[in-house]
């Protein structure tokens, strides 16, 4: 796949911590892209370095060496500014726990990522209230998140990454903190909503479950990438 069509790629990234004296390198040349729509599970065991990667994909961190882009443009090629705007306009987080903002209702919470874009108000709470219709939150528009339960605050956390309908959500560990059965039902709503959407899908998680619902599974190791099947 050439990286003009891809949402996101990165080209021979590495990732060098320093760690006292000492460097670690914990990520040694990945290859990766996503493909519009598709949905990607990246997982390996605790430390491989799976946070790192999707926040070097998020352009919330810069690689040691390689190059990642979001939808064909290089990330480091821009400045602070610009590659926040980017990543604000085309991406989606979805972290383990929720970030809401407590002070807020999950209405302001959600439409959050539109105001910070310019959206006009009324547009903003359409916009979010339709968003939280979806994720079965339209009865719960003013509650603050200390008023909902914790698979609500992650669904309204869905909301939130979704709601300006970016090209692609990555998502970090987002039922880690749910019992079981909470957990799954949050899960299909997310695989659902993207599917709908056609947004793209990033998806950290140790559950191999979880990771079987994903059009692909790349597995992190030794600070390299390998594909291996679904289910
Ligand atoms: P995973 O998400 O797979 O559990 P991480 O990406 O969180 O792994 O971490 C990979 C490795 O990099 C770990 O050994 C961790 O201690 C180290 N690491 C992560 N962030 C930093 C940092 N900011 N500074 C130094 N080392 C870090």
């Amino acid at each position: 796949m050439s990286s003009e069509q891809a949402v996101l790629s990165c080209r021979d990234v590495h990732k060098v911590y320093r760690q006292g004296r000492s460097d670690i390198e914990v990520l040694r040349g990945i290859d990766f892209s996503v493909a519009p729509g598709e949905s990607v599970a990246i997982v390996g065991p605790s430390g491989a370095g799976k946070s790192t990667l999707l926040h070097l994909l998020g352009g919330l961190d810069q690689p040691s060496q390689g190059e990642i882009t979001l939808l064909g443009r290089l990330l480091s090629a821009l400045g602070n500014r610009e590659r926040g705007r980017l990543r604000g306009t085309h991406l989606g987080f979805v972290y383990q726990f929720h970030h809401l903002l407590p002070e807020f209702s999950a209405l302001e919470n959600v439409a959050m990522p539109l105001l910070i874009g310019g959206v006009d108000t009324a547009q903003c709470r359409a916009s979010a209230a339709d968003m939280l219709e979806r994720v079965g939150l339209g009865h719960r528009l003013e509650h603050k998140p200390g008023q909902l339960s914790g698979g609500e605050r992650q669904r309204a956390a869905i909301a939130r990454a979704l709601v300006h309908r970016p090209a692609c959500v990555l998502a970090d560990e987002p039922t880690g903190n749910l019992d079981e059965d909470t957990a799954d039902r949050v899960f299909e709503m997310m695989v659902g909503l993207n599917q709908d959407l056609r947004t793209s899908l990033v998806i950290v998680t140790h559950d191999q479950r979880l990771a079987g619902r994903m059009d692909r599974i790349v597995a992190l190791s030794g600070g390299a990438l390998s594909e291996t099947q679904p289910g």
